[in-house]
């Protein structure tokens, strides 16, 4: 096995088996971990305490049941998973979960929550543009540290909070360079080694997880690139998963050479700049940067720009929409998407990613007619 393959298994193995990720790091530390509910938190505070901080981002084909007692059945698929796992006590292990509510869905479950981990819930103000929301949402960090610190028995200081900060800075900076060497060898990084590169650092701490996607980057960058013969693409949405779609884009040869996904790009689009303001300040002004993502409110509705410059100067085939299926805030923006694409002539593709299914036809055939149209 190369050294490519030996890196790449790793992660792929970590990406796969969350709870061995969460039990072997509380074997090694003797400190357990902490939820992150999609989509956005100010997760260097857990990193600070010590604690794992572990992404909840569902399961696939996971039959619903239990769940269609506390949400109707036009929740979006993502959080249907997420209260069934719920129900069945899946993430009972965890010290406390971080819960942010960006959309209505998000909203409802962190009123509903069936597990036992104690259940923090903070809220990220959507009139972004003013300084007033960066206080805002300083004061509810502070609320979130207090609360942390109670459930962890720890206490976060400043010093650990700026060395947490400089980790993250660097993994989303590593994690960028990742992007964009994945997108020049598509024979060796592959959709499904893609993903699971950017999935295995929701279960990692970023420090580990930095250190091998740069060994890894080194070792691609040493071998030649070889031209790429199949079709390149854009994809957006929340998540683009399981491994058994992923699949079909590499039969297909449909290389993604950029992400706009939540679970992936939009995690490390903005870093947290250095100054003079106080940690927790600089980690609220994140939130009043970041840009393209449905559930931060842009009343400019840039995201449909963003992905056009992103086809254009990739050199792009397409975008492929990945539609979280009944996800509001990601359907809201796709009409002004696509519009935009169509009018400056880029090709798209919505497919829709439903968590529960676990047969992909629909999706190979709409996939190779889009291919062979390209
Ligand atoms: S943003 Fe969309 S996918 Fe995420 S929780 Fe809200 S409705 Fe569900």
């Amino acid at each position: 096995m190369s050294k490519v393959e030996a890196i790449l298994s790793q992660l792929k193995d970590i990406a796969a088996n969350p709870k061995k990720a969460m039990d072997d790091y509380k074997a090694e530390t003797g400190k357990g971990a902490v939820g992150i509910m999609p989509i956005y938190a100010p997760e260097e505070m857990i990193h600070a305490t010590g604690y794992l901080p572990m992404g909840i981002w569902g399961a696939q084909g996971k039959a619903i049941s239990k769940a269609r007692t506390y949400l109707p059945a036009f929740a979006c698929s993502i959080m249907q998973q997420v209260m069934e796992l719920q129900c069945e006590g899946a993430y009972d292990g965890l010290s406390a979960v971080l819960f942010s509510v960006p959309c209505d869905t998000l909203k409802c479950l962190s009123q509903k929550w069936k597990g036992t981990s104690p259940v923090i819930v903070f809220t990220h103000p959507q009139n972004r543009g003013l300084e007033a929301a960066n206080k805002f949402l300083v004061t509810e960090y502070e609320l979130i540290k207090e609360q942390l610190e109670v459930a962890l028995n720890v206490k976060i200081t400043n010093v650990a909070l700026e060395n947490s900060i400089a980790i993250y800075n660097e993994n989303k900076a590593v994690m960028r360079e990742f992007v964009k060497v994945a997108a020049e060898y598509p024979q060796v990084i592959d959709a499904v080694s893609r993903h699971a590169v950017f999935k295995a650092r929701q279960f990692m701490l970023k420090e580990k997880h930095t250190e091998l996607v740069k060994e890894l980057i080194a070792e691609v960058k040493a071998m030649p690139v070889q031209p790429w013969d199949g079709k390149k693409v854009v994809v957006t949405g929340i998540l683009l998963e399981p491994n058994e779609l992923l699949e079909i884009f590499n039969e297909f040869k449909i290389a993604i050479i950029d992400d706009d996904l939540a679970q992936e790009s939009r995690q490390i689009r903005v870093d947290v700049v250095d100054g003079d303001e106080g940690p927790l300040y600089r980690m609220a002004k994140v939130w009043q940067q970041m840009f393209g993502c449905s559930v931060a409110t842009d009343t400019k509705k840039s995201r449909g720009k963003m992905l056009i410059n992103k086809t254009i100067q990739t050199g792009a085939d397409a975008v492929i929409v990945a539609m979280m299926k009944f996800c509001d805030p990601e359907e809201w923006d796709y009409p002004v998407m696509y519009r935009e694409f169509e009018e400056k002539g880029i090709k798209s593709l919505m497919i829709e990613v439903d968590q529960e299914v676990s047969s992909f036809e629909q999706v190979k055939t709409r996939l190779q007619s889009f291919v062979e149209m390209l």
